[in-house]
């Protein structure tokens, strides 16, 4: 049975950053994923911070649109449109993934692709049983995402109250001057995301709510009305996504001995605004100088440092969204952009 450094499940943005970055360090890195690169379910909306701390997104241009029109509606329907925003870049997941699945091997980590079915601690190491057959790794990290078979074997799955749903429609012909936000009450919302040719046009709302499906159907169907009439269907998604408001859920440890957590796997997800490409690849990041400085247990305080307390203290800004008119949404959303990034860029050089 080969042995690897590290063991990498999934390939998403969070598991492709890491093995790069381990890889390119000289760590013998295999990074297992059935899917990549993939269309997987999702806006594909990066905040502006993206492009400081990754600036090769920028090469990134057969399916990236930049954005920086933004449209919210309130709870009420009143609508405001934002212009001269730093711009959002948005583009496919496939492109993404591509790019760093690319970056990766180029690094010299090795892409298995196959589902991992189970984990288990072996001595100093991790035994990893997958569709192909088993490994061994002296560090494993979890980047499998919202279901994680890691998370489930280190820290256990998510409760149910710490999820989100999203279901949505690719779209080819509708509009793509701007990036739309639709607020439904309690805790529910509808988005378009741009991209070059196409869009991605979905509702998200917290799993625990009842008749949450329901009526996030008829907003997505409303949406679908409203911004993109006569737009043609091109694809169909759904899919969960974490949405951590419990203080357990943001206190546990992402970090053990000889395991990680990042991106999904991790809960590393704004739990108002459903973003989470930026902080997979940023917290992956931060995993990567942990291990490469021989002190892989620093990982927690970073990631915390980072954006961790950000993504915490956003959660009593929840009831924002559903109280009427724009002026809450307008501060929540339009505002922090500048300053939040102002001020997440100068934690990031501190770190680097
Ligand atoms: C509908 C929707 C819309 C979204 N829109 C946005 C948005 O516009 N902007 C934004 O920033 N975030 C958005 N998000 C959140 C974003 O998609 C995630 O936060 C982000 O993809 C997390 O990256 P990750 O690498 O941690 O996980 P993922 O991207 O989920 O990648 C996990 C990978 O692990 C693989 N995998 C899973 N299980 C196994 C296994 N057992 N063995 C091997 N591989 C496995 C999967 O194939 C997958 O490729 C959205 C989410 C959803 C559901």
């Amino acid at each position: 049975m080969k042995t690897y450094d590290a063991i990498v499940v999934g390939g998403g943005p969070a598991g492709l950053v890491a093995a790069a970055r381990l890889a390119e360090a000289g760590a013998a890195t295999a990074v297992l994923d059935p899917e990549a690169p993939w269309e997987k379910p999702c806006g594909g909306g990066l905040s502006p911070v993206a492009l400081d701390l990754f600036p090769w997104l920028a090469d990134l241009e057969q399916t990236s649109r930049r954005v920086s029109r933004v449209h919210l509606t309130s709870v009420h329907g009143a609508s405001v449109t934002l212009e001269g925003q730093e711009p959002y870049f948005v583009l496919s997941r496939r492109e993404l993934a591509a790019a760093l699945l690319a970056r990766a091997r180029a690094a010299a980590a090795e892409h298995l692709p196959h589902r991992v079915r189970s984990v288990a601690r072996d001595g100093a190491a991790w035994q990893v049983r997958h569709d192909g057959g088993q490994l061994r790794g002296r560090l494993l990290v979890g980047a499998d995402g919202v279901a994680s078979v890691v998370r489930r074997a280190v820290r256990g799955a998510f409760a149910r109250s710490d999820l989100g749903v999203a279901m949505g429609y690719h779209l080819s012909g509708c509009p793509l001057n701007a990036l739309r936000l639709w607020f439904q009450r309690p805790e529910g919302f509808a988005y378009l995301f741009p991209r070059r040719d196409a869009a991605s046009l979905g509702v998200g709302w917290r799993a625990s709510l009842r008749g949450g499906r329901a009526s996030s159907r008829r907003l997505l169907e409303r949406a679908l009305r409203s911004w993109a009439p006569g737009a043609s269907i091109v694809g169909r998604y759904s899919h969960a996504f974490p949405s951590m408001v419990s203080r357990e859920g943001w206190a546990e440890p992402r970090v053990g001995e000889g395991w990680a957590l990042v991106g999904d796997a991790a809960g590393h997800v704004d739990p108002v605004r459903g973003e989470g490409i930026i902080y997979a690849m940023w917290g992956a990041s931060l995993l990567a100088d942990a291990v490469i400085e021989g002190r892989p247990e620093t990982y927690e305080d970073r990631w915390r440092d980072a954006f961790g307390g950000s993504l915490w203290r956003k959660l009593p800004k929840r009831w924002v969204l559903r109280v009427p008119g724009l002026a809450g949404a307008g501060m929540l959303l339009a505002r922090p952009f500048p300053r939040a990034r102002e001020c997440l860029y100068r934690r990031s050089q501190h770190h680097s």
